[in-house]
This record gives C-alpha cells, sequence and structure tokens, in this order.
C-alpha cells in the first residue's frame, strides 16, 4: 500500500537504511567488469546495490537528498536494512562513508518486505 502518490508515482513509507558507497573496482566488487547482479552495466546516479528479500531487483527506490536509483545490484555486505550506491570513483565511494538516509520505495508495490 503506498503512503502516498504524487505526479502518479506510489511512494512508500519512509525507510532508515545504512547507506554506503561502493565502485566497479576489484577492492570494492572483488571483480572490476562493471557488471551488477541484474546483468547491466553499473552507472553512477543511477545503479543501488540493495538485499532483494526486502527490495526486489529492478525497483526504483528515491534516496533522500540523492534522487531516485535503480535496485539492480546486491553484495555480499548488503543485508537488511543497508544499501550500497553505485559512484564513478572509488575515491568518492570512501569518501561517502557510511551513512544513516532515509528512502522511499517508488512504483506499483512500494511495501518494504521488512
Ligand atoms: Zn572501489
Amino acid at each position: 500500500m503506498a503512503y502516498f502518490s504524487l505526479a502518479g508515482v506510489q511512494i512508500g513509507p519512509p525507510i532508515t537504511v545504512t547507506a554506503t558507497a561502493y565502485c566497479a573496482c576489484e577492492y570494492c566488487c572483488n571483480k572490476s567488469d562493471g557488471i551488477t547482479k541484474s546483468g547491466t552495466r553499473a552507472m553512477p546516479g543511477h545503479t543501488l546495490a540493495v538485499d532483494p528479500n526486502i527490495i526486489p531487483l529492478g525497483t526504483k527506490v528515491y534516496i533522500e537528498g540523492l534522487g531516485i536509483y535503480t535496485a539492480e545490484d546486491t553484495g555480499s555486505a548488503i543485508k537488511g536494512n543497508r544499501i550500497d550506491i553505485f559512484m564513478e570513483h572509488h575515491e568518492q565511494a570512501i569518501n561517502f562513508g557510511s551513512q544513516n538516509l532515509k528512502i522511499y520505495i517508488l512504483g506499483e508495490d512500494t511495501t518494504p518486505r521488512i
């Protein structure tokens, strides 16, 4: 059930998550091809890694202060209320650190599976 609807987009209730960031490097991903779990090429400002048990892959997510991302990737440390935001440069990911942010699930099914 949507929390509210804005310009025809269903928006879920705010979920507080711990957000970190990563890039396509060997250190962040144990591989460096930049291909997500969904088979897409990871893109800054777009790609988000999530726990697919909580946010299904393909879901659009609004991240407070950052914009709309698509859940396309997963990570061994990304479990529960954790998200990992893709960034172009490793330095940006390191500088982002770990932040508590609010996210909102967008679309048809906005119910978080928590
Ligand atoms: Zn990296």
